[in-house]
Order: C-alpha cells, then sequence, then structure tokens
C-alpha cells in the first residue's frame, strides 16, 4: 500500500500541472482543440506510446488515440481509458475567477472543464509514463475525443477508424465525472428539431394558404399519442427512473401574427429510449405518418409545402451488461460495489456498441459539471490516481 500512496503522492503535483494546462484550452465544443491534443500528443510520443488521430471534417478538430503498451512488445487487446477534450461554455463575467485559468481554493480546483472531463484526462496523462515503464499484460489505451457535449457528434469518426485497425479492446472506461462510482448503464438521448414549410395567406381565407402551425400541432399530437403507447411498452426489470422511454415537446416556434396563415413552425422535441427498440418505433411511425398523411395533404393544397427532420443529435444508450467485465472491474479496483445509472448521456452507448465491455466512471461530482464555478477536489482526483494504478498493477507482472 505504501508504495501505492508513494506514486500518488509523487505523480499528484504532475497532475495538476497537467490539468491548469488543459485547462488554458479553451476548447469549447464545435471549436479547434488542435493546440490540447499535440499538447498530449507531444507527452504520449516521448513515452513511445503508438498513437493515430482521427479528424473533423473541418480539420479543426482532432480525436487521439494512444495505445501505451509498457516495457515489452504486446499483441492488442487491451483497456480503453476514454474521455472527451471539449468543454460548454462559460460566461467569464459570472465566474469567481477566470474560467479559463486554474484556480486553487480549499483542494479543488475551479475552471472550466476541471471536472468533465479534463480531471480524469490530467490524471491518465499524468500515469502515462508510470504505465510505459512497467511490464503490462495488456496495453493502455487513451482516447480523448471532441464533441462530446453536442449529443456526441464527434467520437463516430474516431471509432469507425477504431475498428478499421481491428484494435480489439476488452474493457472501457469513461472517466466522466460519477464520484468514482461505477455506472452500468444510462438512457439514450434523441434531440430533433422538425421543420413545417406552408403557404402565408390572410386569416380570413384558410383554404387559399397552408398552415405550417396547425400541421406542426397534429404532429406533436400523434406524439403525445405515442407516450402513452411508450409506457405500455416499459421492459420487465427496467433500472431506470421513469422506467420507460419518455418524449417530450420542449419549444415550438412558428407564425408571425394572429390573422396571418402561418407559412413556418419548427418543433424541438427529443426522445429518451430506455431500449434501443422504443428508439426506432418512435423514429418509425414519425416518418410514416410525416410522409403518408401530413406532407401528402400539405402539397395537395400547396406543392412546394415541406417538413423537414433535422437531426440534432442521438445518443444511443448504454445498455446493462448481463456480466459486465467493465462493471466488475471498476468495483473490484475501487472497493465500491453500487452500481448505479444515470440521467446525463456519454459515449458509452457508442463503446459498447463495437463490442466493448464498457463502464462510465471518473472524478468529480456530475453536480458542478456545466455549471459556473465547475471545479473537481484534489480527494476525487486522487481517487482517481489510485484506481487506475491499481488497475495497472492488476494488468502486469
Ligand atoms: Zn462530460
Amino acid at each position: 500500500m505504501a508504495t501505492q500512496n508513494n506514486i500518488i503522492d509523487q505523480v499528484f503535483p504532475e497532475t495538476l500541472k497537467i490539468l491548469s494546462d488543459l485547462i488554458k484550452f479553451q476548447t469549447v465544443s464545435g471549436t479547434s482543440n488542435l493546440k490540447l491534443i499535440e499538447y498530449c500528443e507531444k507527452k504520449l510520443d516521448k513515452l513511445g506510446a503508438i498513437s493515430f488521430k482521427t479528424f473533423h471534417d473541418s480539420k479543426q478538430q482532432a480525436h487521439l488515440f494512444s495505445t501505451i503498451n509498457g516495457k515489452k512488445k504486446l499483441n492488442g487487446g487491451g483497456i480503453i481509458l476514454s474521455g472527451h477534450t471539449d468543454v460548454v461554455p462559460a460566461s467569464v463575467k459570472n465566474w469567481t475567477s477566470n474560467p479559463y485559468v486554474a484556480s486553487e481554493r480549499d483542494n479543488k480546483i475551479y475552471g472550466r472543464g476541471s471536472c468533465d472531463m479534463k480531471g480524469f484526462i490530467a490524471c491518465t496523462l499524468a500515469l502515462a509514463p508510470y504505465f510505459a515503464s512497467e511490464n503490462l499484460k495488456k496495453p493502455i489505451h487513451l482516447s480523448y475525443t471532441y464533441d462530446e457535449e453536442t449529443a456526441c457528434q464527434g467520437a463516430p469518426v474516431m471509432l469507425k477508424e477504431l475498428k478499421k485497425r481491428k484494435i480489439d479492446c476488452s474493457v472501457c472506461i469513461v472517466g466522466e465525472p460519477t464520484n468514482m462510482k461505477a455506472i452500468q448503464a444510462h438512457k439514450g438521448c434523441y434531440e430533433y428539431s422538425t421543420h413545417f414549410y406552408g403557404l402565408a395567406g390572410h386569416g380570413s381565407a384558410p383554404d387559399k394558404g397552408v398552415n405550417a402551425v396547425e400541421y406542426a400541432a397534429k404532429f406533436i399530437n400523434k406524439l403525445m399519442e405515442l407516450r402513452k403507447k411508450l409506457k405500455d411498452r416499459e421492459p420487465k426489470n427496467s433500472i431506470f427512473t421513469p422506467p420507460y422511454t419518455t418524449l417530450q415537446i420542449g419549444k415550438i416556434r412558428g407564425g408571425i401574427a394572429r390573422n396571418v396563415i402561418a407559412d413556418q413552425c419548427t418543433v424541438d422535441w427529443e426522445l429518451r429510449p430506455v431500449v434501443f427498440e422504443d428508439g426506432e418505433f418512435v423514429k418509425k411511425i414519425m416518418d410514416d405518418y410525416v410522409e403518408d398523411v401530413l406532407l401528402p395533404e400539405m402539397k395537395r393544397a400547396y406543392p412546394k409545402s415541406n417538413i423537414k427532420k433535422e437531426i440534432v443529435g442521438e445518443i444511443i444508450g448504454f445498455n446493462k451488461e448481463e456480466k459486465s467485465e467493465a462493471v466488475n472491474l471498476i468495483c473490484n479496483l475501487t472497493g465500491d460495489n453500487s452500481r448505479d445509472v444515470v440521467s446525463f448521456g456519454t459515449e458509452a452507448g457508442l463503446f459498447q456498441e463495437l463490442g466493448i465491455s464498457t463502464v462510465v466512471c471518473g472524478p468529480g461530482s456530475i453536480e458542478q459539471a456545466h455549471k459556473t464555478d465547475e471545479y473537481v477536489s484534489f480527494d476525487e482526483l486522487k481517487l482517481c490516481l489510485k484506481m487506475l494504478i491499481d488497475l495497472k498493477n492488476q494488468i502486469s507482472n
């Protein structure tokens, strides 16, 4: 145990240094993260890690996937430690200190991304030299992605490459803030904007126009009908609250005045499937309803009418595995046998989709994520370092 504490004492200052460096890179989703990736890549290159990058079409954002083999040459497999590099925006004037300059107060590090989730990335980078200097039995892979906060739109590019390169890993730990507890599942989160385009006209002659707001209302009614059906489809032994798939309308924008036929309307809605099939069920019924009923009706009155579905994001659910190697591993390492579910979305479902046993577990609390004065505590970072050192011990000789 003494050695483990020694290692933590040794790497902790380095962890804080790296975390402050990472916070300085203003990697708000949708903006460049190249400097941050370059910083990580340089550190890993020095250790002999084997890396590849994949890019956003704009070439302004990159994923980094680095493999540390330790002292010996290894033949594939291994464990992925995964973190996203992007952060949500911060309103500078509301923060006690500059959100992009790490500030240390009361054994906490404040800064945008400190908890969600540059703290985890800092722990993995600080320990990378240690991993690289040991005799590992399986490789440790570090996966740093972009655009997680915008409905996980980034990661699929990297995962596609992972599949292409046939890098088959047995376990993935997604280090989102969970206070170092093992999270075994979350619902999916699909977000849509459906746009209706009709024909404007005078309110006194409704038949001479196509009212986009009224067609949007029909669409919403159909969704409301489905809500009841989704309750009836509640899976047995569902582990979620509420236990069934939910949907809701968040926003409607349309029309300009009471006496003008509205030619445009947009409905923002979301769906949180407990099982993949529910997502498909709703999508199929709504797409068919638009194609077979609403659109023909609108086009009969005005051929240029249209309905467009905009997919804002479809974060696939992270499903509970029957016997999860990843969840068991974390429970063993942390000595905490609680297996929870969470209400926020992560990249976990995407790794799971590749057949990799996945768990969400990382330092900090989701209570601090996305907030003004976001922070991660020293204690949480140390718990994370401890878990990662124990993980290394389990896969080395
Ligand atoms: Zn996050």
